[in-house]
This record gives C-alpha cells, sequence and structure tokens, in this order.
C-alpha cells in the first residue's frame, strides 16, 4: 500500500514535469533578425519541430518584395538576385528555380499564410539560429539594415579644445652618425704665405725663423711657396732652411 502511494505519486510527478516542458516546448518562439525581435500578428507556431510565421512578415522584415498568386496558392519572393517561390501545402519549394524539400509546407493558419522561418531566412541568405534556453529564433541577415538600440555604435564626440597632448617626437633608434668635419676654406691674408721674406734682404724664412720675427711688418713679403720666392730673387735662410 505504502510502495503503490509512492510509486503513484512519482508517476504524478514525472506526468506533471512532463506536462511542464510540453507547454514550454510549444509557446511561441520569440524571433528576432540582427537582434531586434520581429512582432506577428499571427504568433509563430512550431509543426513538427519546425517553426511556421507569417509569410508577409517575415519576407519583408528580410527585404524581399512578395507577389502573391491566387489562382495558385503561390508566394513567389524577390531579393537581389534570390527568387524563392513557395505554394500553399506544397512539400517543395523553389529557390532560383531550384527544388528545395521542406519538412513542413506553407499553410494557412487563422487566415493567415505560414511560411517556414528556416526555410525562407536561409532561401534570403540568412542564418538562423535557435537558443533554448531563451525559446528565441535569432535570425542573422549582414544585408538588413535595423535601428535598434543595440545597433547605435557610441560616437566619440570631437572636442573643439585643441589636443591637450604633448607631440611626441619620435625618437631614431639609430644614434646619428657624427656629421663630418667641414673644413673651412683658409683665407690667407694677403700679409702671410708660407714663407716670408724681408724688403731689406734676400732671405726668405719660415714664419717661425727667429729671423722672420724681426722683420718689420711694413718691410714682410709674403710668398706662397718656395718656387714664389725663388721666383722674386729670394734665398732660403741658412737657419730655418724652408
Ligand atoms: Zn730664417
Amino acid at each position: 500500500m505504502k510502495m503503490n502511494f509512492l510509486k503513484s505519486t512519482v508517476l504524478m510527478l514525472i506526468f506533471l514535469f512532463t506536462l511542464l516542458l510540453a507547454s514550454v516546448a510549444q509557446a511561441a518562439p520569440k524571433v528576432t533578425l540582427n537582434g531586434n525581435q520581429l512582432s506577428f500578428d499571427v504568433s509563430p507556431t512550431i509543426e513538427n519541430g519546425r517553426t511556421l510565421v507569417p509569410l508577409r512578415t517575415i519576407f519583408e522584415a528580410l527585404g524581399a518584395n512578395i507577389d502573391w498568386d491566387d489562382a495558385t496558392n503561390t508566394v513567389t519572393a524577390n531579393k537581389a538576385d534570390i527568387n524563392v517561390r513557395l505554394q500553399i501545402g506544397a512539400q517543395t519549394a523553389y529557390k532560383n528555380g531550384g527544388p528545395v524539400n521542406l519538412d513542413v509546407p506553407a499553410k494557412i493558419i487563422s487566415d493567415r499564410t505560414m511560411v517556414p522561418l528556416r526555410f525562407v531566412s536561409e532561401a534570403l541568405g540568412a542564418d538562423v539560429n535557435w537558443d533554448a534556453n531563451t525559446q528565441t529564433i535569432a535570425i542573422v541577415s549582414n544585408g538588413i539594415v535595423v535601428s535598434q538600440k543595440n545597433d547605435i555604435v557610441p560616437i566619440v564626440q570631437p572636442t573643439n579644445k585643441p589636443s591637450q597632448l604633448p607631440v611626441v617626437q619620435p625618437v631614431p633608434l639609430t644614434t646619428p652618425q657624427p656629421q663630418p668635419t667641414v673644413v673651412e676654406p683658409e683665407v690667407i691674408p694677403v700679409t702671410t704665405g708660407q714663407y716670408v721674406g724681408s724688403t731689406e734682404s734676400n732671405k726668405y724664412h719660415y714664419p717661425s725663423c727667429r729671423y722672420a720675427q724681426k722683420i718689420k711688418s711694413e718691410n714682410e713679403i709674403w710668398f706662397k711657396n718656395a718656387a714664389d720666392a725663388q721666383a722674386h730673387g729670394y734665398i732660403p735662410c741658412g737657419v730655418c732652411k724652408p
């Protein structure tokens, strides 16, 4: 008797837990496009593990133009060079004319044409991710510009103040090479030369010669070189031997 009570309690708990799981699984999933939640006039429906969403909302959110053919219950969607064709109740859809098998075909629910979200999104070049924790289907499409808070990139406002940062001059990694010493051309005054002589003598000397030191400045005669001196009739001093 006790055992039966325990068994039935456990079974009851399992039953309740299963109901809970089932209700979570059947809750209408959230659908986001590039992080922005899409709102549908008819809630998304899960059938055989596939999510169906209202046709117009999903196609227009993904930037596709749609044409509806009443005669054949067929929707044709165009986006750039992509063409998607879906017929209500048909197991085969077409992308750019190529057949694609659908697990769950498009169908009418509550007077709304519902189309398989993953097929439509992927056919139009978007990625579809399912987050079980938040029961969210996240569609990511590069070609869609969504204005929403998450998309606002903080813009760094330029300040009117001039930058207070000091300009750091780059330091050369190699030590600068010493500049070759520029030899200034020596300006030789007309009163100087390699040798000096006196107008009162016929000897020429090194300027350092003690006899050269004795020559009065007004009598100095300067020679560029020995040839110059000799050309003027001078002979080398016997002391300094120029
Ligand atoms: Zn001399």
